[in-house]
């Protein structure tokens, strides 16, 4: 069930940390993978570092432009498109009294207007094909708020609204839409936290240590395949307990 040979996956922000083990872990289950970095060549020298057919491209999801000349290049070299994972996000942390407008602003833009663009560019060729998995990777903090982090949570909550909504647009399409919530894992993302900062939060995890990307990236292979074909409109947390 885990098999995704010649299958035609999407993954946005695979140049580092969760996206790129998510493009690793479908190569490796036999699928055609296109990841994608806001420099072109940096993607494209990742792609090269991984085994399988995996090819990189150049997207910035904040550019409406991008996104098009990017879903039509994929889908060329794809030759379809069967998953989408949007995965690109950043955070700007600050309190909400001292977030800058410029703070909210690129936060929203990327992790949830930049995931609507990607989101509205795959639905179209699976609702022709009457078949798709579309998975969002949204956030805990999008579920509980954090403080520091007023920004983020409300743009990983907003995505879950959207992939709630468009879960029921397009299931009769037969057509998933869902979103994995990573805790806290071991990416470039955390790599400023100071080590105190750091160990206060392994504390509240129940499992006891930060996730790792492969965690992550497993459950978005199930998502995508078909032991999840009647699983949609779901958040399905990898945070070892954090948010229970
Ligand atoms: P990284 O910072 O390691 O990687 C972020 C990825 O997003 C990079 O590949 C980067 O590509 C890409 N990216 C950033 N901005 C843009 C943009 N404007 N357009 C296109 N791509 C962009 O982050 P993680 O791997 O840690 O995070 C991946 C996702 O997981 C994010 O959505 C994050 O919010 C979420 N997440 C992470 C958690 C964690 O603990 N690490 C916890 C919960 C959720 P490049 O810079 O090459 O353009």
């Amino acid at each position: 069930m885990m098999n995704f040979k010649d299958r035609s996956v999407i993954v946005t922000g695979g140049t580092r940390g969760i996206g790129r083990a998510i493009g690793t872990a479908f190569a490796a289950a036999g699928a055609r993978v296109v990841i994608s970095g806001r420099n072109g060549e940096t993607a494209a020298q990742v792609a090269s570092q991984i085994d399988g057919e995996v090819h990189g491209l150049a997207l910035d999801v904040t550019n409406a432009d991008s996104v098009q000349n990017f879903f039509s290049a994929a889908l060329e070299i794809l030759e379809g498109l069967d998953v989408v994972v949007a995965n690109a996000g950043i955070t700007r942390d600050k309190l909400v009294m001292a977030l800058k407008d410029e703070d909210w602003d690129e936060v929203l833009d990327t992790n949830l207007k930049g995931a609507f663009l990607c989101v509205r560019e795959a639905v179209r060729p699976m609702i022709r094909n009457r078949s798709g998995r579309i998975i969002a990777v949204t956030s805990v903090i999008g579920l509980t708020g954090n403080p520091g982090q007023g920004n983020y949570a409300a743009s990983k909550a907003g995505l879950i609204g959207l992939v709630k909504s468009l879960a029921q647009e397009v299931a009769s399409r037969n057509i998933t839409v869902n979103a994995v919530a990573p805790g806290m894992i071991d990416t470039d993302m955390l790599a400023d936290l100071p080590e105190k900062a750091r160990q206060v939060l392994i504390e509240r995890i129940p499992a006891g240590r930060p996730g790792t990307v492969e965690e992550v990236a497993g459950t978005v292979l199930f998502l995508a395949s078909d032991a999840a074909s009647y699983v949609t409109g779901e958040v399905i947390r990898v945070d070892g307990g954090l948010a229970c």
